[in-house]
């Protein structure tokens, strides 16, 4: 494989990289006045029909990366009215990824040209086989719907020309790979392929191995180093009182959107409404919301009713919304990769941004794994001394009228009951013990 992680060309604008003047028109109008890095480093080698593996987080500008070389080549030849094959397939590991995806490419089409659609779960598939029995020549989807809609005979990839595998680590995080094996296997071997993730595990570069024709490699804002210039800092804080210091934060008006993470689901809605209890503007969002409630909860944060977006990690990968100025992670992520997958989400596109970490006793050894990564030392800052400690993330005891008077005690150990509970779809009761979430 090259490594080619330089810019090819000193000049500075989106003429030099030989795309369609109409495509260039439009970025002006978006205000793109220069390509970000990986753009100018990815977009000769898409352009030259080159397979290529590209090293870049989120926020880096990756989605034009790969859109526009993809519009560029579509535009060559146009569809004729008549029914039209899918000519290119993007697949994203969550539903708001792929939606925002969909929606990029629709942004840079000139003239809505092309046509660009986009299918996951967790909503109907009528409207989405109406769409594709009508044409679509980008089809961006998650994996599951897409194989369930491959299933039903809604779905023909045979013409497939450019294939893209965005966020692949991610993919792998959730277990997408085996689905994306099989989705693959409905493509021609005569296609191009562009692989984006953050990070290579041994299992990206084998899957990179086996789906990529002769690579180049770009890599920018590799994984261990977030993307600059941000500001990184730690308060050392034990569990009951991070509440106590996250309120104190947000009392400040220089916070004026933030997207604060947690370890689960649990903790994310139990966080929400206690902030929301104190008078902040706080939702919540992760996989278990239904998808109109998350669109709607997105929908609020990103017009500024909603000020804080409490989210877990799977949640948040899709959540594209400008202006994030903190990322706070409530709870220090256990691998190393999301924190800089979390701190991404500000300081986007060259804006700066701030992160903050709350780093209780017990998740000190994590925050060196971090530091380990990325090559530098968070700064500390002082706790506040007078926190309140509350117990925020236990459900509220029930006022004691409310409850049964003779009540008969459940039986079993606590982990029995645990499993138990965790047989009929319910969760463990604390925190500690709950599964990793999404
Ligand atoms: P992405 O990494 O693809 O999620 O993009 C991050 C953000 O950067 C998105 O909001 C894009 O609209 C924005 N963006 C991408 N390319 C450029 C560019 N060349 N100039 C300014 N903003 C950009």
């Amino acid at each position: 494989m090259n490594q080619e992680t330089r810019p090819r060309n000193s000049a500075r604008g989106f003429e030099t990289l030989d795309l369609d003047p109409e495509l260039i028109a439009v970025l002006q109008t978006l205000g793109y006045t220069e390509p970000t890095p990986i753009q100018r480093d990815a977009i000769p080698h898409v352009l030259e029909a080159r397979d290529v593996l590209a090293c870049a987080q989120t926020g880096t500008g990756k989605t034009a990366a790969f859109a526009l070389p993809i519009l560029d080549e579509l535009l060559r030849i146009e569809p004729d009215g008549r029914r039209r094959p899918i000519r290119a397939l993007v697949l994203a590991p969550t539903r708001e990824l792929a939606a925002q995806i969909a929606e990029s490419f629709r942004s840079y089409t000139p003239g809505g040209r092309i046509c660009s659609d986009v299918v996951f779960g967790g909503v109907g598939k009528r409207p989405q086989v109406t769409a594709l029995r009508r044409g679509v020549d980008v089809l961006v989807a998650t994996p599951g719907r897409l194989l369930d809609l491959m299933g039903d005979g809604e779905v023909d990839l045979s013409q497939v020309e450019m294939f893209v595998l965005d966020e692949a680590d991610r993919m792998l995080d959730m277990g997408f790979i085996p689905d994306v094996r099989r989705i693959t296997k409905a493509l021609r071997r005569e296609r191009q392929t562009l692989l984006f993730c953050a990070t290579q595990p041994r299992e990206i570069r084998e899957l990179a191995r086996r789906l990529l024709y002769e690579p180049v490699e770009v890599a920018v804002d590799p994984i261990s180093s977030t993307v600059e210039p941000l500001s990184q800092s730690v308060y050392f804080v034990d569990g009951p009182r991070k509440l106590g210091l996250l309120l104190t934060l947000l009392a400040s008006d220089e916070i004026a959107r933030a997207l604060v993470f947690t370890r689960t689901k649990r903790r994310a809605d139990r966080l929400a409404r206690s902030l929301s209890r104190e008078g902040v503007d706080a939702a919540a969002i992760h996989g278990d919301k239904s998808q109109s409630t998350r669109v709607r909860t997105l929908e609020g944060f990103k017009r500024g009713r909603t000020r804080v977006l409490v989210a877990t990690d799977v949640a948040a990968r899709g959540i594209h919304v400008e202006d994030i100025d903190t990322v706070i992670n409530f709870d220090i992520p256990t691998e190393p990769e999301t924190y800089v997958h979390r701190v991404g989400r500000t300081g986007r596109a060259g804006a700066s941004g701030t992160a903050l970490s709350l780093c209780g006793a017990d998740e000190r050894e994590q925050l060196a794994s971090i530091e380990r990564l990325t090559r530098r030392k968070i700064q500390e800052l002082e706790t506040p001394t007078a926190l309140e400690a509350t117990r925020w993330d236990q459900p509220a005891a029930r006022p004691e009228r409310e409850r049964r008077p003779h009540a008969r005690r459940r039986s079993g150990s606590g982990a029995a009951r645990r499993r138990r509970s965790r047989g009929r779809g319910r969760r463990p009761n604390s925190a500690a013990a709950a599964p990793r979430s999404v």
